[in-house]
């Protein structure tokens, strides 16, 4: 069975005391929840800050984005290395590094291969535009994104994971984010069961398939968690805008509980 998982990506928003204040609201409502994993994805600059707050928590801590590379001359960026020190979690390929940073499925698998190498876990996001949508390329592109993405992977003998897989997929409609206009429960499902499950299955076969734990994002909220999570192939959120409120981050991680 596929523990749920709930992500919350803060974006570019908090600095290090704002991090703190929300931790220390989050965490009295989330920790005791059973029986779904958290993972909390600050911006880098409040990573450590976070870390220390959470320390004797079951609560895990994520960065929003890392580079394939592990040392040299990159100014500004991070690598898995540095990552690893302080988080296991990795946020790659989210639609906003896709439309602004020239994020693609090639540098996705870079980095996904680098980060399974130095035991982070990604959470890689995949999902069509509303252009795409609209024209019926959805199956097309979430396919593509999943198959060229998380190519070449070492997963390890047989490539069959114990329990869990390593790896984690987002399903995030680009329409659906910050926009407060979710996709439908039964819709993300299906494009989870029918194209993201298949595409995994094409790439390390069925067992590998059925161990993913993906996630849906798109204006995930308190009030509509419960919906996505009640479908049998969608494991959990990644949370934007409601994970930046602790009571409206701490009603979804309760959603997800089993
Ligand atoms: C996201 O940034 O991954 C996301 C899903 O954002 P929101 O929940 O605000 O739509």
């Amino acid at each position: 069975m596929r523990i749920p998982l709930v992500a919350g990506n803060w974006k570019m928003y908090k600095t290090i005391s704002e991090a703190r204040l929300l931790v220390s609201e989050l965490v009295p409502g989330i920790q005791a929840v059973a029986g779904v994993d958290r993972v909390l994805c600050p911006p880098f600059t409040a990573l450590l800050a976070v870390r220390a707050l959470l320390e004797g928590t079951e609560i895990g801590l994520g960065a929003q984005n890392m580079h394939w590379e592990l040392s040299g001359a990159y100014t500004g960026e991070v690598s898995a290395t540095m990552l690893a020190e302080i988080c296991s979690y990795v946020i790659i390929g989210h639609s906003e590094r896709r439309a602004y940073f020239g994020e693609t499925d090639e540098s996705v698998n870079r980095k996904v291969q680098v980060a399974l190498e130095h035991n982070l876990t990604p959470i890689v996001c995949v999902g069509e535009t509303l252009e795409e949508n609209e024209s019926g390329r959805t199956s097309e592109i979430v396919s593509r994104q999943i198959k060229s993405g998380l190519d070449r992977l070492d997963l390890g003998s047989n490539n069959i994971p114990a329990k869990v897989a390593p790896v984690v997929v987002a399903y995030e409609p680009v329409w659906a984010i910050g926009t407060g206009r979710a996709a439908t429960a039964i819709g993300a499902n299906a494009v989870i069961a029918e194209v993201i499950r298949p595409a995994l299955s094409d790439l390390y076969g069925d067992e590998f398939a059925q161990s993913v734990r993906v996630l849906y994002g798109g204006s995930v909220k308190g009030e509509n968690a419960a919906e996505f999570f009640a479908q049998p192939d969608i494991d959990g959120a990644l949370v934007g805008g409601a994970s930046l409120k602790a009571s409206d981050f701490t009603a979804i991680v309760q959603a997800a509980s089993i």
